[in-house]
């Protein structure tokens, strides 16, 4: 990647995002090195100016940044790399370096979501409702789904919000559920809407 190092002294400010989250992760500087070293091993290596070497995020910690995507910015000068972080970001042990405030928005909480429901799959635990309904199977889940879609149907009739939003609440997570248990990902329903948007 071409980038203008020199416009900057020779070190250009990388910013750091989460590739499924879109949660920014943390800011740090590279240079020439330091992008090469980055593109060429798919790990995010710095130039640290505190240690003033090479600095690959995770070298001691093992919470490497995985490159998915590197985007330079109108000018090329400025980087933002969307990654999978194997672990929490800062030294402090948050996610990211602006602490557990540091809120994903509503699309990657969602993601949040599907990975827990995904978890509960795969390690399931007998107090997890979400495990006891992988455990019934298919037909359980695409009932349930039927079932809140129904009592969402009901409250729309009343114009009570509250229990309205409670009800699409059941529906998406019991629909998410329903997606994870065909192996499907919530994204591939996204691409059906977008390519349908597209045509
Ligand atoms: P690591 O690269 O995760 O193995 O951490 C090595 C050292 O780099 C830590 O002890 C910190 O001094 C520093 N460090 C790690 N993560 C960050 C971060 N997100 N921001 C600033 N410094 C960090
Ligand atoms: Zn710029
Ligand atoms: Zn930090
Ligand atoms: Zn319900």
């Amino acid at each position: 990647m071409q980038v203008d190092f020199e416009k900057q002294g020779g070190l250009i400010p990388a910013v750091i995002q989460d590739a499924k989250t879109d949660k920014v992760l943390m800011l740090g500087y590279m240079n020439h090195e330091a992008l090469e070293k980055t593109e060429r091993e798919g790990v995010v290596t710095f130039f640290s100016r505190s240690k003033q070497r090479l600095w690959t995020k995770g070298e001691t910690s093992d919470n490497f940044l995985h490159v998915v995507e590197i985007l330079k910015d109108c000018d090329e000068d400025t980087l933002l790399i969307k990654v999978n972080p194997a672990g929490p970001t800062c030294h402090t042990g948050a996610d990211t370096c602006w602490g557990e405030k540091n809120e994903p928005g509503q699309a990657g909480w969602l993601n949040h979501l599907k990975a827990v429901i995904r978890d509960r799959k795969n390690n399931p635990s007998e107090k997890s409702y979400t495990a006891s309904l992988f455990e019934k199977g298919t037909n359980k889940i695409a009932q349930k789904v039927g079932e809140e879609a129904v009592e969402l149907v009901i409250e729309a009739m009343d114009s009570n919000d509250e229990l309205f939003k409670g009800e699409a609440a059941d529906l998406l997570f019991h629909y998410l559920v329903l997606l994870e248990q065909r192996g499907l990902d919530f994204d591939e329903i996204i691409d059906v809407l977008r390519s349908r948007h597209s045509r």
